[in-house]
């Protein structure tokens, strides 16, 4: 059974799973008694709202369990929800909205601790760069993922996966891009995804590392919840319903694979595994 509710213009999911989604960018309701943002980006991230409660449904049917997740059904013309308070809005009337999704995080971290001691949570968004990749973000630009494993391991207490390590036992750098990455579990699964085995950085230089939030309710801040960004192309991922089932399947399928390796989580065997990996 999903658990919801909607209050103040933000959508919660009591969860069952070390999981933790938000998707702070795909809401469009424009109450008239917040004062529109004049400055920053206002740019809808669009369907990553339908995209999330597609993976929810899909956690649903494959495992009868389902994550944590915390929606924002505003718009971001009102308040940008991936961004310090300060910057997050302009009237004073959005601070109750912004703590609201940013406690219902902390809670959900708090209570994924609590139960499981360990867990990941995922950051939501749509990017329109001209490639198609999926992008994860883990606190490090493009040419720190270009770096040899070497000198990339140096940047592991920067990285918003970090405390990783204390449960997985790969490599940090097969963390972010070897086989077992989410970027090379999700290319495997027909979704090519920046970093991966095959496409360790982003040739053209089109990639985003993470903001606020990533930084924010990841592992950076010592605790036992590593987070990552996700950024989902347009075209395949978002663009029509079907395509959003076909990706939150794919999602689901990859983000359980790598829970599995990485944070020695056991999950029943899910069908699309045994298909294509
Ligand atoms: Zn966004």
């Amino acid at each position: 059974m999903i658990n919801s509710n909607t209050h103040e213009y933000i959508e919660f999911y009591e969860g069952t799973l070390p999981i933790i989604l938000s998707a702070p960018h795909g809401g469009e309701i424009l109450p008239k008694e917040i004062k529109t943002r004049t400055s920053g980006v206002f740019e809808k991230d669009d369907y990553t709202k339908e995209l999330t409660l597609e993976i929810i449904k899909e956690f649903e049917k494959s495992l009868g369990k389902t994550p944590y997740a915390v929606i924002a059904s505003i718009s971001r013309e009102k308040i940008d929800l991936n961004r310090k308070k300060e910057e997050a809005f302009e009237d004073k009337k959005a601070s109750k909205i912004y703590d609201r999704f940013h406690n219902l995080i902390k809670f959900s971290k708090n209570e994924v601790e609590k139960k499981f001691a360990k867990g990941i949570y995922i950051d939501i968004h749509g990017q329109s760069h001209p490639h198609n990749y999926l992008e994860f973000g883990y606190m490090l630009d493009n040419s720190t993922l270009n770096l040899h494993e070497t000198q990339l391991k140096e940047y592991q207490e920067q990285s918003s996966i970090k405390n990783l390590a204390k449960f997985s036992k790969q490599s940090f750098f097969n963390q972010l891009k070897g086989p077992f990455s989410m970027g090379s579990l999700m290319t495997n699964l027909g979704f090519d995804s920046v970093p991966s085995v095959k496409l360790p950085y982003a040739a053209d230089n089109n990639y985003y590392e993470g903001a606020y939030n990533t930084y924010l309710h990841g592992s950076l801040d010592k605790r036992n919840i590593s987070g990552i960004q996700i950024e989902f192309p347009y075209v395949n991922c978002r663009d029509t319903k079907e395509n959003r089932q076909r990706c939150a399947k794919a999602f689901v399928s990859a983000l359980t694979k790598f829970l599995e390796v990485h944070l020695e989580v056991n999950f029943p065997k899910i069908d699309c595994f045994e298909q294509n990996l």
